[in-house]
């Protein structure tokens, strides 16, 4: 047997990989389980990027090693993209990196400026692959507690002086996994302030970027005046196009922090396959109708949810963006042990706060990614055990 590096002992195990195990053994022994735990997109790829694939699979041009750092067509339909949906004009040489999916490229970029004993700046409940990121760097970090009284938004106000001095790195994600918070141009204003003054990386993780309810369409970072000078953006094709399998990303804005990137990942991969590059291309300059239904599909469920819960007793607050609900437990419990009484009585599969970090206690995380069907009898069930005084 060979121990591992120390790198690879200072790795947690990794939560969603601990949450699909779960569901696959509960599914094995148990019937009609409802899994609202994980954040895989229950809709398909739409079918003009399907096609894309497939005609790109047939080129031989794609069946040789891509561009190390992508085709440049992807990257400039990633620059019309970004222009079409945010008036925000990008470089697509100097100011795209073309990553292995958001979750690579968020773990990479804690690699790229990050030294042992470096600190970062993570939100708390947070994505727990930011954590991945700065354990894998050797770095520590300061949690940044997301509260519903200021709006699912860090508090620089409560960070010393001396902390900010310290961060190499600000790790944030609007519309926000996992209390489904959104932000504001004047935090992003704030943070770009913030960062200029201390001489912080921002990183702001954009994979919600489309899912905001209500009418409201989630501000990009690199809509803030300056932010390029301070940081990127991360972008996932996993949410907004429902490719999650397909594994494809990009990070955008400040061109030392992409061509660090780049220069990464030339030392560990060959770039991607060609056909992919060509799907997302597709996808990003194509019909975008399908987005908007999906978003649509998302607040139908988001509502029905939080009437039945409100139904039940439970005072969750309606989610703004993401396609996630953030769902207080009742009185008694902890995150984990309501999470288990809900998939041993009720066979209800939801994530465990405190798996986001400390300030994720008291709350589990309901991902919309069922029928609205399924999400009532999930609550039906929830009801049966009584637990919120209804
Ligand atoms: N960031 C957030 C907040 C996410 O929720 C996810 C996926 O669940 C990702 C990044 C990573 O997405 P992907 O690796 O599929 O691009």
């Amino acid at each position: 047997e060979f121990q591992p590096s120390s790198k690879v002992r200072r790795l947690p195990e990794q939560f969603f990989a601990r949450l699909e195990k779960q569901a696959k053994d509960l599914h094995a022994t148990t019937e009609s389980v409802i899994n609202l735990g994980q954040g895989n997109p229950d809709q398909p790829t739409p079918e003009h990027i399907v096609e894309a694939l497939q005609k790109g699979a047939e080129d031989p041009i794609n069946h040789k090693y891509a561009p190390f750092t992508g085709f440049q067509y992807l990257k400039e339909a990633v620059a019309t993209f970004y222009k079409r949906e945010y008036d925000v004009t990008l470089d697509p040489t100097e100011e795209v990196a073309i990553l292995f999916g958001g979750k690579t490229g968020l773990v990479e970029v804690c690699e790229c400026f990050l030294d042992e004993g470096d600190l970062a700046l993570v939100p708390d409940p947070g994505y727990p692959d930011y954590l991945s990121g700065v354990a894998l760097a050797g770095a520590s970090m300061h949690r940044m507690p997301l509260k519903h009284e200021n709006d699912y938004l860090p508090d620089y106000r409560a960070i010393s002086n001396e902390t900010f001095e310290k961060a190499k790195l600000m790790l944030l994600n609007y519309p926000n996994n996992p209390t489904a918070g959104i932000a504001t141009p004047k935090f992003f204003e704030e943070t770009v302030a913030l960062a200029e003054q201390h001489d912080v990386c921002v990183v702001h993780d954009f994979a919600y970027g489309a899912i905001g309810f209500d009418g409201e369409k989630p501000i990009s970072f690199l809509q803030t005046e300056g932010s390029k000078n301070v940081g990127v953006e991360i972008y996932t094709m996993s949410k907004t196009y429902n490719m999650a399998g397909w594994r494809i990303a990009f990070a955008v804005g400040n061109r030392s922090v992409v061509h660090a990137i780049e220069t990464f990942q030339n030392h560990y991969y060959c770039s991607i396959f060609g056909a992919i590059q060509e799907a997302a291309a597709a996808a990003l300059t194509g019909p975008q109708d399908v987005v908007q239904q999906c978003v649509e599909l998302y607040e139908e469920r988001r509502d029905v949810l939080v009437q039945e819960l409100h139904r039940i007793g439970c005072p969750i607050h309606p989610s703004k963006g993401s396609f996630f609900a953030w769902m207080p437990v009742p009185e008694g419990f902890t995150s984990e042990g309501f999470a288990t009484e809900l998939m041993e009585k009720c066979s209800v599969i939801v994530a465990p706060g405190n798996g986001f970090g400390e300030a994720g206690e008291g709350f589990v995380r309901i991902g919309l990614l069922e029928s609205t069907e399924r999400i009532k009898e999930a609550v039906n069930r929830i009801a049966q055990l009584n637990v919120y005084g209804n």
